[in-house]
């Protein structure tokens, strides 16, 4: 195995999580083959030990499992620290139940897949993770949106409705920052599939509708609005406070 010399250029870490382990090791051997490192776990509460051991870069998580299933454990996971995870669901309307849920998954194969799509999905997951990370870098300078009783601050990627902080995925929360950004302008599900998601190919508009789904599940059904046949605006709950720094003394802005 090649070791790189410095951590900078550490390959990623996945942590395959199956307990069919033809399919398993088929799944290790092709992300392996990607120069990628990857590990197996094969039941749910495994999984959850591994990947707080592991601290991997991305979790690709089957759901049908012994001892937890998958979606309990993806709960735990990103509940102790965020990962982007990859369900594989066993079939199509498993996955509704995934996003319905608010499992916190940020996207989903249906089973049976090919290898190169599984790539394909990991590559787009990592390169939206690698950019948020660089937009991270640029907004210190970015204002917290304030909506009145929803508050969202990108640089600290918190949202807090009627004080309280909600738990979003990193793809919900992104989802949401796009939207609430150009309140009641309706973006094409196109057009956030390539902004969120990083995913040029409208293949994947469905998986907005997922998470759209999801987030009106946590911040109430009337912040986002259908466009039918087009795509999604976000309302605000109430009209936008004139001016962040005119604030009540709010602790937002703290470091
Ligand atoms: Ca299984």
């Amino acid at each position: 195995m090649l070791n790189s010399s410095t951590r900078r250029n550490a390959p990623r870490t996945i942590l395959v999580v199956e307990d069919e382990p033809d399919l398993a090791t088929a799944i290790a051997q092709r992300i392996s083959a990607q120069g990628w490192n990857a590990r197996v776990a094969s039941d749910g509460a495994s999984a959850v030990r591994a990947a707080s051991q592991l601290k991997p870069d991305l979790v690709i998580m089957d759901i049908m499992l012994p001892v937890m299933d998958g979606i309990e454990a993806t709960k735990r996971i990103v509940a102790e620290r965020p990962v982007p995870v990859l369900m594989l669901t066993a079939r199509d309307a498993e996955s509704d139940k995934v996003m319905g849920l608010g499992a916190g998954a940020d996207d989903y194969m249906t089973k049976p897949f090919s290898p190169r799509e599984l790539i394909a999905r990991c590559e787009a997951l990592f390169r939206r993770v690698d950019r948020a990370a660089s937009i991270v870098k640029n907004m210190e300078n970015e204002k917290v949106l304030d909506f009145g009783s929803l508050v969202i601050d990108p640089r600290q990627r918190i949202v807090t409705l009627n004080g309280s902080e909600v738990h979003l995925t990193p793809t919900e929360f992104d989802l949401l920052a796009t939207l609430a950004r150009r309140p009641r302008s309706v973006f094409k599900r196109e057009k956030l599939l390539e902004e969120v998601w990083d995913w040029p190919d409208a293949s994947g508009t469905r998986t907005v509708d997922s998470h759209v789904k999801a987030l009106r599940h946590k911040l109430g059904a009337s912040t986002i609005r259908t466009a039918h046949g087009v795509g999604y605006a976000f309302e605000p709950p109430e009209p936008p406070a004139a001016d962040a720094t005119s604030g009540t003394g709010t602790p937002m802005a703290t470091k």
